[in-house]
């Protein structure tokens, strides 16, 4: 009864927004109680981090009237995770975060059911993926951030004259949050800006190679790396020597890498504003957000929408990069291609044709069935296809620091499209 009486009232918010006409509304919004049901019955989110947002935002997508919803996280439960992952308690520390939160929110929604993956992204196949309406991002890391973004426009397919077709489209929601500040945005690939045509809204990661603070430092942060790291133990002897308590390395990394604390007044602002775009793009109850805000709370408050434009020539969400191929190139021959290409240089690569796996690196079960594989042609693997696209997985490196990344190809195989010889003569 008590159940019954809290889906009512909350399907009455829901409803003030999905039931009636407005102005708003985006351009395939049809009111009623349908869109209700059908948002409750076939709309599938996948929740990508169940720390400090995800928390925030499985509870906010449950209460919003999503009920399929999953979420992967590779980590556990840490005290110190507790002051604002509110679904977890001192008796879950060392339990997986998505497994925890994930049954949690089922405890306290009737209704939702929420399905934990406890492991890397990199671990599930790319079409676990595809099997998501929507993709939301609660993320901390700018790799997890590209590799999502990278599977999610792997999908994005472009019709003859370079428009995205509607349908192989996936949009995401990411939010991030530092301390007092936060964004939320859209992506919808093809349509939008993807992650990677605005990376250069994160500063660059330094990173400095150890033997270069302890043999040839060149620089002043090189000097600066070399104490915080390599003479810690006498950094701390001195603390000691003049009696100084709280010389920690936690207080010394937040001291010297500008290290800032999780706000969990921030993450629930940012999750808030990132369940409503999901809710929006699901139903089209209103127009979405176009397509970056970002929120200020360190001095009074402050937020702004900016539009960023698409970068026509991204990799990651535009067409694909171009390779053309000989018949003849065996699998093996285009893995060692992928390393020498100036625009990919990517080593240890797997390769995936329209989600069958051609070759994979691991894990060792897989690279031993798709072995025999590297042998055989392409043009065989990918059924004499002339022109399609493959998906390909492996690290590349940028100075001493080494990503995986995905990215998407189009192969034509020469000589096979177009006109041939054969058509020419008028032959079958
Ligand atoms: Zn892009």
């Amino acid at each position: 009864m008590a159940d019954s009486m809290a889906q009512l009232s909350r399907s009455r918010d829901l409803d003030k927004l999905l039931l009636r006409p407005g102005h708003l509304v985006g351009p395939t919004f049809e009111p009623g109680p349908d869109l209700r049901d059908d948002l409750q019955q076939y709309a599938r989110v996948l929740v990508v981090g169940a720390g400090g947002l995800g928390c925030e935002l499985l509870k906010d997508l449950a209460l919003s009237g999503f009920r399929n919803l999953e979420v992967i996280d590779m980590d556990r439960i840490e005290v110190s995770n507790l002051n604002r992952q509110f679904l977890f308690r001192l008796e879950d520390v060392g339990k997986p975060k998505a497994e925890v939160a994930a049954k949690r929110v089922m405890e306290r929604v009737s209704g939702v059911n929420i399905v934990p993956h406890f492991c890397r992204i990199e671990d599930k196949e790319l079409e676990f993926y595809n099997d998501f309406n929507i993709i939301v991002l609660g993320l901390d890391s700018i790799e997890a951030r590209s590799y999502i973004n990278a599977v999610a426009c792997g999908f994005l397919e472009y019709d003859s004259d370079d428009k995205p077709r509607e349908e192989t489209i996936k949009p995401m929601v990411d939010g991030g949050t530092e301390g007092f500040k936060g964004h939320a945005r859209i992506i919808v690939p093809g349509v939008t800006p993807c992650f990677e045509c605005t990376i250069w809204l994160f500063p660059p990661q330094v990173k400095f190679p150890l033997c270069t603070l302890a043999e040839t430092p060149r620089t002043a942060a090189h000097c600066i790396e070399y104490a915080h790291l390599i003479k810690w133990d006498e950094a701390v002897k001195r603390a000691e020597l003049f009696g100084i308590p709280g010389v920690t390395y936690s207080l010394t990394q937040g001291v010297v890498k500008n290290i800032i604390p999780a706000i969990a007044s921030t993450n629930a602002i940012i999750s808030a504003a990132c369940a409503l775009e999901t809710l929006k793009i699901a139903t089209g109850c209103s127009k979405t957000l176009s397509n970056y805000l970002t929120y200020n709370g360190v001095e009074g408050l402050h937020t702004k929408v900016t539009e960023f434009l698409k970068d026509k020539d991204c990799l990651v969400c535009g067409p694909g990069i171009l390779i053309e191929l000989d018949t003849s190139v065996t699998l093996q021959k285009f893995i060692d291609l992928l390393e020498e290409h100036p625009k990919l240089l990517l080593s240890r690569a797997s390769v995936s044709h329209h989600g069958k796996n051609l070759y994979m690196q691991a894990p060792p079960v897989l690279e031993e069935m798709t072995r025999s594989n590297l042998n055989l042609r392409l043009f065989d693997l990918m059924d004499k296809i002339p022109k399609d696209i493959i998906h390909v997985t492996g690290t590349t490196s940028k100075g001493d620091h080494k990503t995986s990344c995905l990215r998407k190809l189009r192969v034509v195989f020469k000589g096979i499209d177009g006109v041939t010889d054969m058509d020419m003569a008028g032959g079958a």
